[in-house]
């Protein structure tokens, strides 16, 4: 806290306990009131002006130091000003004390609570910012909730002082008239709880519920406005249409089918999706072979005589595919089908938001349904360079057709599937090049983990170009170059086969959503509000399509709240909670994280304290000829909370787990310490790096007075 602001506390801390110490509460007591009210009455009869602006003053500093009073002045104002006077007088002096007491707070506390528990207020940062003046308005209506208290927490939001001012005001009038009114009648009030009586209370509520009943009347009229040029089936076959069978679209079906509703999920392609036929599944089966073989070439390393695995890339990609195969009944027709799912092979077109026309080999039928929820995926973004399509390309769609080792592979784009699949081709024997426009690799992850697997990468033979822009494909007395810009110098780069794998783009077209106006959002995925609910009320989008994630993990997370919202929305709708996401990128070193890193805490401006801790002194990692890695844990300043976790090493993915289980249910690294991990384990890392941020925040005073005491036991 700066010292202004600490002086500012101090101040505002001072005059409240002051107001106590020195009992000033008993000056706003209905009977001192009415003790003093002929007194009151006559200086207002010579001085109205004075005795309007007096009051004004001390009602003003009442609600800016948000002490007890401003309830018994308001029914003051009503005896000595009248209704109209004083409901004018108060209105404005009650709003501005108010807006005081919020700037006071947004001043004085905010950074403070922002940097301590920033990460947690992003949801009601953006809850605030959409919908901050209509909650305002419900609690300044509901005299339920305190007055400080509204002014207090408001001032820690986003909310624009503007907007808290007028709100309050018109939120408040209404309570300000009755109470102000009350006290017009003054000599029949014997206390605050006559004007609050059970009947008048029940008034307020109706007038609080006010709001919210007319903002569900407005998402109905809304709704109804989208929804009237369609004409409503009278019945519906099926509760719900799932469209596309990846990760996202069979977690949907599943949860539909587990609570009984009629589902049908529609499958253009190969049930599974990405994940399993195009994406993890096959992605991981290559990157085991490549581990395999890297290993296999360290044999001297560990004792072994020097070896070498003769293989067939074709082989290799053959075993891909029986891995495949082999995860593949866990996505089946079968196995949805015994489940009570309708599985349709057919490309699925949305023709108005209660009918999904399926064209299947059979022909084309069309499904009536309650509701649909859009799982179509995305597909490889290939980038316009000019001679790109000319000279023909690989995608992750089509690279697992290869049968036969590119000697030059050019890898274009440095994310996590470029990476994977970069080192993975460098493994097999290609002379791989990794064209990144970014100054590194993972862009998302912090400049030294991206080093980390740079370095790596390098030691492999992988030729890593950073800060490289593709500009153009050409081809050249035969042969394949790639033609980049580096440091404003031309760069040309010879290949014989280019993966272009610089990022991902949702299908959003093809299948209804431009027919019903679904609207796509800048990131080209289909646009939803936080239910995942599309403009439509009965339309639900989840997963790649969707976004902002691209794991098959987030998808299925989406999904229960895409399937639930779908069939129970009109009972209660979940946000979906984004609140600790995890990925990892399975490179060699695997980088894993949860949660901030330290580049995001600092472009966000949360405080934060790092912790990292070295694998390479791990006993297992050193026993497994692995020795290398960090853990590194951001935590809240002074707190052992966790606000996110990185982790480079071998196993990264399964080793981020704890801390993913941590952020969760809101364990702290004192409880990780306290754990008890088994030995000789990687998982110990994650207690060692624990051990290191307790022994930063080790008690340093305790600590000298216990070697004094121990010194004195010595004698
Ligand atoms: C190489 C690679 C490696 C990856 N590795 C990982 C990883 O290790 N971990 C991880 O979490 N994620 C990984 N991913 C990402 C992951 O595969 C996706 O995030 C996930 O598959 C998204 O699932 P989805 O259901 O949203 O979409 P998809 O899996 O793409 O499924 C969409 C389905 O909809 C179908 N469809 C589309 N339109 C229609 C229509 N009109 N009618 C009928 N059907 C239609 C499509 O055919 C498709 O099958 C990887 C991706 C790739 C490419």
């Amino acid at each position: 806290m700066t010292r202004r602001r600490l002086a500012l506390a101090v101040a505002l801390v001072a005059l409240a306990a002051a107001f106590f110490a020195l009992d000033l509460g008993q000056y706003f007591r209905l009977e001192y009131f009415k003790s003093q009210q002929a007194s009151i009455d006559a200086f207002h009869r010579d001085h109205p002006l004075e005795a309007a602006a007096i009051f004004f003053a001390i009602y003003v500093a009442v609600t800016a130091l948000s002490v007890p009073g401003a309830a018994i002045m308001t029914v003051a104002g009503g005896a000595i000003f009248g209704l109209a006077r004083g409901t004018l007088i108060i209105s404005f002096a009650s709003s501005i004390g108010a807006t005081l007491a919020f700037l006071a707070s947004r001043y004085v506390l905010r950074d403070a609570v922002r940097s301590r528990f920033g990460e947690r207020l992003r949801a009601v940062d953006a809850g605030v910012k959409k919908d901050g003046a209509f909650y305002l308005f419900t609690l300044r209506l509901v005299p339920l909730v305190p007055f400080f208290a509204v002014n207090l927490v408001m001032g820690l939001t986003p909310l624009r002082t503007w907007t808290f001012y007028w709100v309050s005001q018109l939120g408040m009038l209404a309570g300000t008239v009755v109470y102000v009114n009350a006290g017009t009648q003054i000599a029949k009030i014997e206390s605050l709880s006559g004007i609050l009586s059970p009947g008048l209370v029940g008034a307020f509520v109706l007038l609080g519920v006010f709001p919210l009943a007319a903002r569900a009347s407005v998402e109905a009229f809304r709704a109804r406005r989208v929804l009237a040029k369609w004409n409503r089936p009278a019945r519906f076959d099926r509760n719900l249409v799932v469209i596309g069978a990846g990760s996202a679209g069979l977690v949907s079906a599943y949860i539909a089918a587990a609570v009984k509703a009629s589902v049908t999920l529609v499958e253009r392609h190969r049930m599974g999706g990405d994940c399993l036929n195009t994406g993890c599944v096959p992605s991981k089966a290559l990157i085991r072979s490549a581990r395999l073989l890297a290993q296999l070439r360290r044999a001297p390393e560990f004792g072994l005589k020097p070896a070498a695995a003769e293989f067939d890339f074709a082989e290799v990609m053959e075993r891909v595919q029986r891995v495949v195969k082999a995860v593949e009944p866990h996505d089946s027709v079968q196995r949805y089908t015994a489940l009570g799912v309708e599985c349709l092979h057919g490309e699925a077109r949305i023709t108005s938001p209660w009918t999904v026309e399926v064209r299947t080999a059979e022909g084309t039928r069309t499904l009536a349904t309650r509701a649909i929820v859009i799982a179509a995926g995305a597909r490889p973004f290939v980038p316009p360079i000019p001679g790109l399509e000319e000279i023909g390309y690989l995608t992750s769609d089509t690279l697992w057709d290869l049968r036969e080792l590119p000697r030059r592979l050019l890898v274009l784009g440095g994310g996590p599937i470029g990476s994977e699949l970069a080192q993975c081709f460098a493994r097999f024997g290609s002379s791989v090049t990794q064209v990144e426009m970014a100054p590194r690799l993972l862009m998302r992850e912090d400049p030294e983990i991206s080093e980390r697997v740079m370095r790596q990468f390098r030691r492999e033979g992988v030729d890593v170009r950073v800060g490289h822009e593709a500009k153009r494909f050409v081809r050249e007395g035969g042969e394949k170059l790639l033609v980049c810009e580096h440091a404003r110098a031309e760069v040309r780069l010879p290949f014989d086969a280019v993966l272009v794998a610089v990022g991902r783009i949702a299908n959003t077209s093809g299948y209804g959503l431009e027919e019903l106006g679904i609207p796509v959002t800048r990131s080209r995925t289909v646009e939803t509000d936080a239910c995942l609910q599309t403009l439509y009320p009965n339309i639900y989008a989840c997963g790649d399509v969707a976004g902002p994630y691209q794991f098959t993990h987030t998808a299925a997370h989406q999904a229960w709240y895409a399937a639930v919202n779908a069939l129970f929305g009109d009972f209660r709708k979940f946000r979906a909670d984004y609140s600790v996401i995890p990925w990892a990128t399975f490179t060699d070193p695997e980088v894993a994280r949860v949660g901030l890193n330290e580049t995001e805490a600092r472009e966000r401006g949360i405080a934060y304290e790092v912790t990292t801790w070295d694998i390479g002194e791990l006993d297992r990692a050193i026993a497994d000829g692995e020795a290398h890695g960090v853990v590194k844990v951001l935590t809240a300043p002074g707190s052992d909370r966790i606000l996110g976790a990185t982790i480079a090493s071998e196993h990264a993915g399964d080793l981020i787990i704890e801390y993913i289980s941590a952020m969760k249910h809101g364990i702290g690294l004192n409880r990780i310490l306290g754990t008890i991990h088994i030995y000789p384990t990687l998982a110990e890392a994650n207690k060692y790096a624990a051990g290191e941020w307790k022994r930063n925040h080790a008690p340093r005073r305790v600590l000298k007075w216990l070697e004094r005491y121990h010194a004195w036991r010595r004698g």
